[in-house]
């Protein structure tokens, strides 16, 4: 069986107080609602690390993550967080390669690849984000460019470090544009991501839970989530607003 699994990313949001308040009203709820077969992750800006593991405290689906972190082990790098300090605040996941870090910050397949690798040596799981921007979307070369992104990043890797990753499909052109794909759009990128990452690993493609990511609310996730091939979301706006995002979660 595949894993459930929803995951705030709360992008650069959250003054300290305001992300306490958003952990507690999220951890609150998940508790009183006996919400125990999904796994959440929770992924604030790396400042909040420890105030949100405080108060996820003992509950056992409910993890930290981070949205990043750096593609070398440790030393002189200003500003960088590494996958083992990370770890060591009891982060279990971290969002790796997401649109915004690829477009803003320059990431390549090569440097995703070290990433992940930080990730995977210091017992992180990685969520994996690909996806197409709309003029690729348009010319209707998604699912070539998306295999692509895959290919580079991953397809070095063994099938024991495969098999400990969870990919996330973010169309660029869903993101925080109040545009979804629609349910049948990310069923078929799903199924060909499936397919894509099972011609390379075989059958333990059949267990990596693939999550779906832009514009997820609680009034489109229960279609989206219904898909055969899509195991969860990636939630962005959605996640900063409790009520939103553990009803994403239900
Ligand atoms: P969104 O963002 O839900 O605000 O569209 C998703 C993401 O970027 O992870």
């Amino acid at each position: 069986m595949r894993k459930k699994i929803v995951a705030g990313n709360w992008k650069m949001n959250g003054t300290q107080e305001e992300g306490q308040k958003l952990t507690s009203e999220i951890v609150n709820m998940v508790q009183d609602e006996r919400i125990s077969d999904v796994t959440v992750v929770l992924n604030p800006p790396f400042i909040h690390a420890s105030n949100v593991k405080k108060l996820i405290g003992g509950v056992d689906n409910i993890f930290l993550g981070g949205q990043n972190c750096s593609d070398k082990e440790s030393g002189a790098y200003t500003g960088e967080t590494s996958a083992k300090i990370l770890a060591s605040f009891g982060a279990k996941y971290v969002i790796l390669g997401h649109s915004e870090r690829r477009e803003y910050f320059k990431e390549s397949n090569e440097e995703l690849t070290a990433k992940v690798k930080q990730a995977l040596a210091n017992d992180l799981t990685p969520i994996f984000c690909c996806g197409e921007p709309l003029e690729i979307r348009e010319a209707g070369t998604h699912e070539d460019y998306v295999k692509e992104q895959l290919t580079a990043s991953l397809f070095g890797l063994s099938e024991e470090d495969f098999s400990k990753l969870v990919i996330a499909y973010e169309p660029i052109w869903a993101i925080g544009t109040g545009k979804t794909a629609s349910s049948d759009q990310a069923q078929e990128m799903h199924a060909a991501i499936r397919a894509h990452l099972a011609s390379k690993y075989g059958k333990a493609a059949e267990e990596t839970s693939i999550l779906y990511g832009g514009s997820c609310k609680p009034d489109n996730a229960q279609e989206i989530f219904s898909k055969a091939d899509v195991d969860g979301g990636l939630i962005g706006g959605a996640s900063l607003k409790s009520r939103d995002f553990v009803d994403i979660i239900k």
